[in-house]
């Protein structure tokens, strides 16, 4: 799905997802407008970046071995948060909770973290409870408090298939 936004600056809209963009307080920018715009002293608030997509962003590059966070997992990050409403810190916490708790293996995810919608609910959950359980009693062992481990079969990618289900959820 395209995220169509105006460039504050020179008014011409682009798909965000697409082109290299900056946050100009609460709109968008291109990177070259936001520039010229900066040399003539237009503009420009700082971005404002929220700690807990910088936190996302941070474990994400880790995960994958990166030095920066993919065009296809920022789009992943931006659908998740816009359209289905995740927070940035549930996204961690999914992901944290599928490959470090669940110990799922890292190098089947393809560099994507398309996982994230189907165990956002139970990993949020989680994490709740394993807060309220802290709260009750702060001196048993947090890993009493781990899930049994469920294994997840994962499909591996067919080349003459479109659309590839990377994992197999008919459990
Ligand atoms: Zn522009």
């Amino acid at each position: 799905m395209a995220h169509i936004m105006k460039c504050k600056v020179c008014g011409e809209s682009f798909d965000r997802d697409k082109i290299t963009c900056i946050h100009v307080g609460n709109r968008y920018a291109h990177v070259e407008c936001a520039q010229k715009a900066e040399l003539k002293g237009e503009l420009i608030e700082p971005p404002q970046k929220d700690p807990d997509l910088i936190a996302l962003e941070e474990y994400v590059m880790k995960l994958f071995n990166q030095t920066y966070v993919s065009p296809g997992i920022r789009k992943q990050i931006n659908q998740y948060h816009d359209e289905y409403k995740f927070t940035y810190k549930g996204i961690l916490q999914s992901l944290i909770y599928f490959f470090e708790l669940r110990g799922n293996p890292i190098d089947k995810a393809n560099g994507h973290i398309g996982i994230v919608p189907y165990i956002y609910k139970e990993a949020t959950t989680y994490y709740y409870n394993l807060y309220l359980a802290k709260i009750v009693n702060n001196q048993k062992n947090i890993n009493d408090y781990k899930p049994k481990i469920k294994h997840i079969e994962i499909t591996p990618p067919k080349a003459e298939t479109k659309k590839i289900k990377l994992f197999n959820l008919d459990e």
